[in-house]
């Protein structure tokens, strides 16, 4: 079988050449989108995830604004930005990027940010949206960028048996409450499978699509994976790899040469969702700009 590899780069480059015309508009009306993120602390990867979006938003014409705060931030201190964030018209969208240290509730501080500006969707006023259909509500990126790379792969989503592994907000259930809405580009069947579900394979195996979200480095064998199956790749897992110059590289859940010459198409990692998921995140900051605007009264 001929399987076709779902290019995330390429179709990230597609969104951000759609993004261009409302973002030209907006800023006829004097209006330049603006994206906050804030870190707190000093994972590296975070940085690195904050240090991409910020060159994206460059790249685009959008403003950014970067806070990076000290590990030993207090809550309130952190919720006094987001106040700030909030009330700041120059900013359309705040992200504040997880991991937070262990002392700061991540559900507070998520609670605390405007849903209006809530471009993760985490916000519950937005997952609420999400759960009822309600497109006025924002999504979060990655669950949109696996729809998008699914219709981009010219993948029949309505009407397909969708297998989720992983039920996490960020992703799993978020995707699975997208896909099996009643409209275009959804309509799916949708099963989400999770560490308490028995026999995955058996009915992974029986699926249409299948998303790998677990975080379990090439969890997800030829044995999970239907003839002719699509598959898509959430994770995104450090293995050690003394051929690399870094000593790791990145891999999926799946087991990517196991299962290629068994699907009908899948998405690379890295290369796949996670290019997408910075694009999905450009798009609902113009969004949130369009909104803010009152240009554009569409959802
Ligand atoms: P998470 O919060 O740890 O959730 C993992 C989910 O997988 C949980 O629901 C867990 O089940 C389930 N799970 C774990 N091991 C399992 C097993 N052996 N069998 C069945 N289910 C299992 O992780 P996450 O934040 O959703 O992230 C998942 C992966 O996606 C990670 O590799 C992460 O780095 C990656 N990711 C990528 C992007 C991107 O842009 N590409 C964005 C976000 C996340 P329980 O609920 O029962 O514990």
């Amino acid at each position: 079988m001929t399987t076709k590899l779902i290019d995330g780069k390429n179709v990230a480059e597609k969104v951000y050449r759609e993004l261009e015309s409302d973002i030209r508009i907006l800023k006829a009306a004097n209006i330049q989108p603006g994206l906050a993120v804030v870190v707190v602390g000093e994972n590296p990867a975070s940085l690195t995830y904050v240090r991409n979006k910020a060159a994206r938003c460059e790249a685009l014409g959008l403003s950014s604004f970067k806070t990076e705060l000290p590990v030993e931030t207090k809550e309130e201190e952190l919720l006094a930005l987001i106040e700030n964030l909030n009330n700041d018209p120059a900013v359309h969208g705040i992200l504040v990027q997880s991991p937070l240290p262990p002392h700061i509730c991540e559900d507070r501080i998520i609670r605390a940010i405007d849903p209006s500006k809530d471009v993760d969707g985490f916000h519950p006023v937005n997952v609420a949206k999400l759960a009822l259909g309600d497109p006025t509500g924002f999504v979060p990126c990655t669950p949109l960028s696996c729809q998008r790379l699914l219709v981009e792969a010219g993948v029949q989503i309505s009407g397909a048996h969708v297998a989720i592994i992983g039920r996490s907000m960020i992703v799993g259930k978020s995707l699975a409450l997208l896909l099996m809405q009643k409209g275009r580009e959804a309509n799916a069947t949708v099963t989400v499978l999770h560490s308490g579900s028995h026999d995955i394979a058996k009915i992974s195996r029986q699926a249409d699509v299948v998303v790998a979200a677990m975080g379990r480095a090439r969890y997800i064998g030829v044995e999970h994976i239907g003839e002719g199956a699509v598959v898509i790749d959430v994770g995104i897992n450090r293995v050690s790899d003394s051929s690399h110059p870094k000593g790791w590289r990145l891999v999926g859940d799946v087991d990517f040469d196991a299962v290629r010459d068994r699907c009908s198409a899948i998405t690379p990692v890295p290369g796949g969702v996670g290019p997408m998921t910075i694009a999905m995140l450009m798009q609902n900051t113009v969004t949130a700009a369009l909104r803010a605007s009152g240009i554009s009264m569409n959802p």
